[in-house]
């Protein structure tokens, strides 16, 4: 069987369809994008999300997607995935059409033979520019001075101070559930050993943490090196470390850039827009191969690196 993996898809329409041509050129049976996913975005949910069922059902497509830090989580919250700002789902897919679906994190599946994981969740670095769904107007609009409300109190009760607030009157565009929790280590980590992860957040490789000081320029400081995007990283890695991957597939960092994360090979894929480096075609015949060379224990130089 043949997958397209499909780096961040941003709720982009043109990126669905280029998605959805190279998926039928190349046998694809379906699509399963690295999360920042984007199609049920506040202000276009359900218009978009019912324009995407209709392209890939013409088809016979599914697509499928892990959570990015832009998702819209209110959604996957009232779908039961997520529950008191917590990933509470993690034995199933979460449909959301018939062609689309969630796929929670720490959620295992097979696909000939191929074990296979998923886990969303990395932190907005632009989390100053957008709105909550619920901030405490009396602390200012800032996430980290503002009291946020405890999710799924109704009414919204501010964490801190326990008094009534009101939700913001502009759609919101940020969730503090958008990070991995110690829940979601935990319990992604119990689940044994996977062949396959697929993530928004990587794990930090030295191909990567090089990549992101070399932004300095563009980035005044560098790209998201922040100590919070660097603790969603940690907590990735501990869930790598348990379960040992033999292959990574990420979004999030807008960029096609290949690595080594212990026994892991993490490769990284480009945004919509990028052309071939925004997608990834997943042959489960080649990879059972790639994978089987990458276990068999063996002093030569190991089998199975990435072409391009
Ligand atoms: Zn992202
Ligand atoms: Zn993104």
């Amino acid at each position: 069987m043949r997958v397209l993996l499909a780096g961040d898809t941003h709720g982009d329409s043109r990126q669905a369809t280029g998605l959805i041509s190279v998926a039928l050129a190349e046998g694809c049976e379906g699509i399963v994008v690295l999360g920042d996913w984007g199609f049920t975005w506040p202000t276009e949910y359900p218009r978009l999300l019912k324009w995407l069922h209709n392209q890939l059902q013409d088809v016979g497509l599914w697509m499928k997607f892990v959570d990015g830090n832009h998702e819209n989580y209110t959604l996957l919250r009232d779908l039961g995935a997520f529950e008191g700002g917590v990933a509470v789902v993690r034995d199933r897919e979460v449909p959301l059409a018939d062609t689309v679906s969630y796929l929670p994190r720490g959620y295992t599946w097979e696909w000939d033979g191929i074990r296979f994981m998923s886990l969303g969740g990395a932190f907005s670095v632009d989390v100053d520019h957008r709105t909550s769904e619920w901030v405490h107007q009396r602390f200012g609009s800032s996430k980290y001075s503002g009291h946020l409300a405890a999710p799924g109190k109704n009414p919204a009760r501010c964490r801190e101070c326990d008094e009534e607030i009101r939700p913001h009157r502009r759609k919101p565009s940020w969730w503090p559930e958008e990070l991995i929790t110690d829940e979601d280590v935990e319990a992604a980590s119990a689940v044994g050993p996977v062949d396959v992860m697929l993530t928004h957040d990587s794990p930090e490789t030295t191909e990567l943490r090089n990549e992101l000081h070399n932004m300095r320029d563009a980035w005044n400081l560098g790209y998201k090196i922040d100590a919070v995007s660097a603790g969603n990283r940690r907590r990735l890695e501990r869930v790598v470390e348990a379960v040992q991957p033999k292959f990574l597939f990420h979004g999030h960092y807008h960029m096609w850039i290949q690595g080594e994360y212990g026994e892991t090979h993490v490769q990284g894929i480009n945004r919509d827009g990028t052309g071939h480096a925004s997608y990834s075609v997943f042959d489960t015949d080649h990879y059972r191969e790639l994978i089987a060379a990458r276990s068999a224990p063996s002093d030569e130089p190991q089998a199975g690196r990435l072409e391009s």
